[in-house]
């Protein structure tokens, strides 16, 4: 394929979608979209299809023509992949794909790369939800083993005797009974591997999160040399593991100055948006470049940078645009509480100066 002619499906128009494509379009790439939302953010940036994943018709359609298909958001059914993929290269690989929408699975991935994880068990009755109780203990968290995200579909127990109950809230559905572990921190690694096999990964990155959503991700994270090393190895292992190609993020809690996996998105990362004008390369063209087969660029932070999610209500962004520095992010969405509507870009040449940009920001999102 040529480069110049590179026409690109993706899966999903949100603003995962949106800023792929502001990526690639410098690139002459072009690109069309497959989302059930007529008003999806990515459809201003690229050709929409507006109908279900799981359409067999529509899915035809949108893959006429096509170079290779990827997705930005990871419970695409299945049998959507399922028919795409034996006429047209589908990336990162179904497998992938398979693994992060299956909580246990992914957990066993983490376990077969030698990551240590947070002590679980996986549970589908009320009796062995009572039997990991017993042999976990409180407190911990019931999680729902599919479509998951953002803290959707956990609940906490904090007590054995709030097992029942919480067992009835998530309706009777397969699910991990996992520890609460007391992190210290969260922090995500990004990494992309090409169709090539060549690999790169970004500085680690903080993220601090408000009710189960990312709010701040600050990169490189701050004091996290040491888990650098230890970080980069683990991702290292489950590129290869699953002969990934694209961009994928890997999310840690930090206890006792170790990495523990909580869960992996094969795609594009909210922890990675920083990238856009903080790294070399963003995590939008370098999930392109390897994609497409292309050399990966540089994952090099250009100094201390910060993110902070715009969440559920638009701010005054005349105030937000009046600080030096600043980027805005807008994605085109309708307010509505906890909904990821932008985000805030800041990059400083010292710790200090960060900080005190982060506050600014503040400010205005929570006058
Ligand atoms: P998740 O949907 O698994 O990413 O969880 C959302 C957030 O809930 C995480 O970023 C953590 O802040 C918190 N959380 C999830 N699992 C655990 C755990 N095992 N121990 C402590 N906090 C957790």
């Amino acid at each position: 394929m040529s480069i110049y002619r590179g026409h690109i499906g993706i899966l999903g128009g949100g603003q995962l979608g949106r800023m792929l494509a502001l990526a690639g379009i410098p690139l002459a790439l072009r690109f069309r979209f497959l989302d059930p939302a007529p008003d999806a953010p990515a459809s201003d940036v690229g050709e929409l299809i507006c109908a279900a994943y799981d359409d067999p018709a529509a899915l035809a359609t949108f893959g006429e023509g096509l170079d290779l298909v990827t997705y930005e958001f990871e419970n695409v059914p299945a049998a959507a992949v399922a028919q795409l993929a034996p006429q047209l290269p589908v990336f990162p690989p179904p497998r992938a794909l398979e693994t992060a929408q299956d909580r246990l699975f992914e957990k066993q991935l983490f376990q077969a790369c030698d990551i240590p994880v947070p002590p679980y068990a996986a549970v589908s009755t009320a009796e062995e939800l009572q039997q990991a109780v017993n042999r976990i203990g409180t407190p911990a968290l019931l999680k729902t083993r599919r479509f998951g995200y953002d803290g959707k579909g956990q609940v906490p127990v904090n007590h054995p005797a709030e097992a029942e109950a919480a067992w009835q809230q998530v309706q009777n559905v397969p699910c991990l009974y996992e520890q609460r572990v007391a992190f210290e921190r969260e922090v995500s690694v990004l990494a992309a591997r090409s169709r090539t096999g060549e690999i790169a990964i970004y500085p680690l990155v903080e993220n601090i999160h408000r009710n189960g959503i990312l709010f701040i991700s600050r990169a490189p994270a701050p004091n996290a040399q040491h888990l650098q090393e230890q970080a980069a190895a683990y991702a290292q292992r489950v590129l290869e593991a699953l002969d990934y190609v694209g961009l994928l993020a890997i999310e840690f809690f930090v206890v006792d100055n170790q990495l523990l996996a909580n869960e992996m998105a094969p795609r594009v990362h909210n922890s990675g948006h920083w990238t856009i004008e903080g790294a070399e390369t963003s995590q939008f063209a370098q999930h392109l470049r390897a994609v497409l087969g292309l050399p990966l660029g540089s994952t090099r932070a250009r100094g201390h940078v910060a993110m902070i999610n715009i969440l559920g209500t638009i701010p005054a962004i005349e105030q937000l645009l009046a600080l030096p520095g600043t980027h805005v992010h807008l994605y085109r969405k309708a307010p509505r509480s906890g909904r990821k509507l932008g985000h805030v870009t800041v990059r400083a040449d010292s710790v200090d100066e960060r900080e005190a940009a982060v506050e600014a920001v503040l400010k205005i999102l929570e006058p």
